[in-house]
This record gives C-alpha cells, sequence and structure tokens, in this order.
C-alpha cells in the first residue's frame, strides 16, 4: 500500500486566490489504511524525532482499529495541540523523516493521521477528561496566548491549576492566529482549540498587554506563579540600502495584515469585522497596509517558512510574477521541503544562491540588487557562509518587495526588574527542561517557554516546552506553602 496524503485544493482553485486549507481530510477509510502501514518497528525513531515524543506507533494502531476516542486520549496525553502540529509541523523534518518506511517506501503519514484522529473526535463530542482532576487551589497567569502558553495552560489545567491566559491581541494563538495564513492552518481550529481549553477551566483576558494594561508586579500579586510566552518578533533588520523604498514590506506585518482581511472575508456572512477591534503591531502601524498585489512582481528575500508562506500568499493575491531569492542553496534552506514543493507547483520561481545587496527605485521600489554566491566555510553554528561571487550582480525587477530574514526575541525591559536574566540576543534564560523546576527563570515564580526562550523556532517545540513549563510550576508549587493572598485573591 503507498503513502498517500490527504487530497489537496486543485491547482486552478489555488491560483485563483482559494485561501483554504491545502490538504483536506482523511476519511475513515484512507484514515485507517495509511495508519496500517505502520510497520511498529520496535524503535520507534518517528516518536524520538517528534519534540514531544508522541507515542505515534501507539495512536496509529488504534486509528487503525477505529478506536479515534482512544486514540485522542492517547495523542493528548503528550501533545496539547495535536490536531495544530498535525498541520503544521514540518513532518519531513520531524517524525515522517525518520519514519523507518522513509527509505523508499514514503513515510507514514503521521501527521495527516494525527490531525484525523482529533478532527474527528472533536466533532464527534470528544473533550479530554477532567472528572480526575484535582483542584489545587492554585492560580497562574500565562502571558501569551501562542502555542506555548496554551500548551501550558492545558497542562496547568489537568494539574487542577487554574490557568488565566493573558494575549494583548484580541484572539488566541500567536502567531497561530496571526502568522501562519489560513492555507496552511484554517482560524476554525485554532476557536475550537480555545472553546476546548475554556470547557477545561482556561480563562482567557484577550486585548490587554503585559506591561502596558497590568504590571507584572500585579500579576505576581494577584497569581501564584507566571508563565511567560511572549513569542519572538524583532523583525531581522538586513539592513538593505532602500529598504525604506514605498513597496517594501516587512514579512509578518503583510501576512498578518491579510490573514485579518482573509478572516473578515471568510466571516463575512457573520458580520464579524475582527479588522474594527484588531490592534496593530507596535511601531508596524504605517508598515501593515495592504497594497494590491494583483498583476505585480512580487519578489520574497529570505527561505525560511515565513517567506514560503509570503510566496505562497502573493499567489493567491494574483501577483503576475512571485519569485523568492535565497542566499544559499536549495538543500541549505530553512523552509520545510513540503512547503517549497507546494509553492513551486503554485508558480514561484526559486533563485537559489542569491544574495539581495540593495533595493533600486525612486520613491517606490522597482528592483533588487542581488549577487550570486558560493558556499564556504560553515559557521559556528555549522551553516556555511554564503560568499560573493565577483561581478555576478543583476538586478531583479520588482514591483513589491517583502522581506522575510526571520525574527529574534526581545524581551520587555519591565522584565529586567525582577531579576530575569537575558541572553544578549534577547532571549530569556531559563533552567531549561532538565533544571529542578523547568523553564525557572531567575525570578523563582517566573517561568518561559517558546520562541522568547529558544529564538524563532516551530510550533512543536513551543508547545513542548508550554508543556514542560506547567510541569516545572506544577512541582514548584507542591513545594511551597500556600500563600494566602497570591492563591486566594481574585
Ligand atoms: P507566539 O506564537 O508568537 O505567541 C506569543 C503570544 O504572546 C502572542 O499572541 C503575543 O501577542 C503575546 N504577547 C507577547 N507579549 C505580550 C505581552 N506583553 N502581553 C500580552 N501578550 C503578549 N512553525 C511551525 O511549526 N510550522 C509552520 O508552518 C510555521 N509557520 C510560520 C509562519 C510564520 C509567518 C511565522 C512568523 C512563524 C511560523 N512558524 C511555524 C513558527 C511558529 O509560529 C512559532 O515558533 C510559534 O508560534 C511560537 O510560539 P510561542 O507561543 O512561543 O509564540
Ligand atoms: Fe510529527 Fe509534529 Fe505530530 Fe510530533 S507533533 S508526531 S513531529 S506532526
Amino acid at each position: 500500500m503507498q503513502r498517500e496524503m490527504p487530497a489537496r485544493i486543485p491547482l486552478q482553485l489555488r491560483r485563483d486566490g482559494d485561501w483554504g486549507e491545502l490538504y483536506g481530510r482523511f476519511g475513515e477509510a484512507e484514515a485507517k489504511h495509511q495508519a496500517g502501514r505502520c510497520l511498529d518497528c520496535g524503535n520507534p525513531y518517528c516518536s524520538w524525532k517528534c519534540p514531544l515524543h508522541n507515542i505515534i506507533p501507539r495512536w496509529l494502531e488504534l486509528a487503525r482499529e477505529g478506536r479515534v476516542f482512544e486514540a485522542a486520549d492517547l495523542c493528548h496525553e503528550t501533545n496539547p495541540l495535536p490536531e495544530i502540529c498535525g498541520r503544521v509541523c514540518p513532518q519531513d523534518r520531524l517524525c515522517e523523516g525518520s519514519c523507518t518506511l522513509n527509505d523508499g517506501f514514503g513515510a507514514v503519514t503521521i501527521g495527516a493521521v494525527e490531525k484525523y484522529i482529533v478532527d474527528r473526535a472533536l466533532a464527534e463530542g470528544w473533550r479530554p477528561g477532567m472528572d480526575k482532576v484535582q483542584r489545587t487551589g492554585r492560580r497562574v497567569a500565562v502571558v501569551g496566548a501562542g502555542p506555548a502558553g496554551l500548551a501550558c495552560a492545558d497542562r496547568l489545567a489537568r494539574a487542577g491549576i487554574d490557568a488565566v491566559v493573558f494575549d494583548r491581541y484580541e484572539a488566541v494563538g500567536g502567531l497561530l492566529q496571526f502568522g501562519i495564513p489560513s492555507f496552511k492552518l484554517d482560524k476554525s481550529i485554532v476557536a475550537l482549540r480555545r472553546e476546548v481549553l475554556e470547557g477545561m477551566g482556561v480563562q482567557f483576558r484577550l486585548g490587554v498587554e503585559v506591561g502596558r494594561d497590568i504590571s507584572l508586579d500585579a500579576l505576581l500579586a494577584e497569581f501564584d506563579a507566571v508563565f511567560l510566552g511572549l513569542g519572538s518578533y524583532r523583525y531581522t533588520d538586513g539592513g538593505l540600502p532602500g529598504q525604506d523604498l514605498k513597496g517594501v514590506l516587512p514579512a509578518l506585518p503583510f501576512l498578518v495584515q491579510n490573514g485579518r482581511v482573509v478572516h473578515t472575508v471568510t466571516h463575512h456572512d457573520e458580520g464579524v469585522d475582527p479588522k474594527v477591534t484588531s490592534r496593530p503591531i507596535a511601531g508596524w502601524e504605517d508598515r501593515i497596509e495592504l497594497p494590491d498585489l494583483a498583476g505585480k512582481r512580487v519578489v520574497v528575500l529570505g527561505g525560511g517558512d515565513t517567506g514560503m508562506d509570503c510566496v505562497r500568499s502573493a499567489i493567491r493575491l494574483g501577483a503576475a510574477q512571485v519569485t523568492c531569492a535565497y542566499r544559499r542553496d536549495e538543500a541549505n534552506m530553512p523552509g520545510s521541503a513540503r512547503e517549497v514543493a507546494n509553492a513551486r507547483e503554485e508558480g514561484v520561481t526559486f533563485l537559489f544562491n542569491r544574495q539581495p545587496l540593495a533595493l533600486l527605485g525612486d520613491g517606490h521600489v522597482s528592483g533588487v540588487r542581488v549577487a550570486e554566491t558560493t558556499l564556504g566555510e560553515p559557521d559556528a553554528h555549522g551553516r556555511r557562509n554564503a560568499v560573493l561571487v565577483d561581478g555576478s550582480e543583476t538586478v531583479l525587477e520588482a514591483d513589491v518587495v517583502i522581506i522575510a530574514f526571520g525574527f529574534q526575541a526581545e524581551a520587555p525591559e519591565w522584565l529586567a526588574r525582577h531579576g530575569v536574566a537575558l541572553a544578549g540576543n534577547g532571549r530569556i534564560l531559563t533552567s531549561g527542561e532538565h533544571g529542578a523546576f523547568a523553564y525557572q527563570t531567575g525570578h523563582p515564580r517566573l517561568f518561559a517557554g517558546g520562541d522568547c526562550v529558544r529564538g524563532a523556532d516551530l510550533v512543536v517545540t513551543a508547545t513542548f516546552e508550554g508543556r514542560e513549563a506547567a510541569a516545572g510550576i506544577a512541582r514548584y508549587l507542591a513545594s511551597q506553602p500556600v500563600v494566602e493572598s497570591a492563591s486566594t485573591s481574585k
């Protein structure tokens, strides 16, 4: 039996601007067939390679037997956000990349089966069992409703700890909601996960920015502990001459604003207009006006996941020509191979070994000067540097240029007053997963995880750190006497 992914939206529809999730869902028979391809090889490399160490062969077996509720229970044992990871993980680099069948036969479609199990269980009324949970009377504030914060809140609730999640945005999900486009993750999936968490007793206080609308001191006074899942939002500035020209856009505001418009269109019939309540990202207010890309030549600089989301969004927005320029070769590109293949199929042209040198234009961008590169010696992180080839400069003509060079963490200045140590690159330092209390910062009641600790990374690694930090918080609180003022005040 062959590896098969769920059917995809036809190419022409995608090119015509369909923003629906690219991959459909398995039906029961397909899911059973695909799950049944697992060899149960005895040494499940897939589980080891999954950052959450999901018990993959077991839940594949349950799916094959049609025991979907038990499979959903098992998926949630290790993964607080399984239907989301099943959609957005770069499986080719993680679980599926190390499947024994990957050796010429085609890996088991682990992510698609994970999505099938949980989508179907939730649709049929399955919810996490909370009846055995013993309430501790402890309360924890979770700052950030991205995957790290949501995972932490889920595990706190299961440990009998009241979790209240704060986020500056009006909807939960962090980059799941305001970053990753709907063709990879439909926003109704994020909304359903919110409902599940609320059913478990998790509370959300949205549209509240900690450090502006409420202070960290106030949270520390009200709660027994605080988890920080703030994400990583400092835009990597390439410092290119001409980057202030009109028509040059930073990637995330482009994706966020576009996501809001798509979201608005999707919910048009319900009369919801999220733009009315949306709050722009601080400092980027002047950059988020969405340009009309129809018929335009769009060049995207950068080869990571964000770059792939930009090129594929530009296709759906009707751009006449979309080019991705990346300074290393294809093998060294950070974007998922599956996303690169999808982008290529949708009509994106890739120019590898091209280093951008300057943005050209008179008031409005008209092109990008690039030079060819070869790969030199590995740097301190083992990545081979791009070395410019003399005399190889050319100009890529462009009407719109989107810069997707990635993000870095930027811990807020109010953290420093609380004894939280920071790495030089803005990341929050914690005790890590092996500390006595996992992911504890320099302040005993402050924990942190996700992109604000690791730097820009993945949904699944943020989920892992949120999960582990919740275990660290629960252990820490169990070691502390109950302080009346913190645990009883509302
Ligand atoms: P975030 O998701 O960034 O969430 C942080 C939250 O904290 C935000 O909601 C923010 O509003 C809130 N916050 C911050 N400061 C405050 C404050 N002071 N007060 C209140 N709230 C605050 N990963 C994948 O695995 N697969 C993908 O396909 C993928 N695609 C991506 C596409 C794009 C465009 C981008 C930018 C990233 C992508 N990633 C992908 C990476 C992934 O989204 C992140 O690694 C992940 O979301 C990090 O989770 P987090 O919870 O640490 O942070
Ligand atoms: Fe694979 Fe991600 Fe699911 Fe782990 S969480 S099994 S890496 S899809």
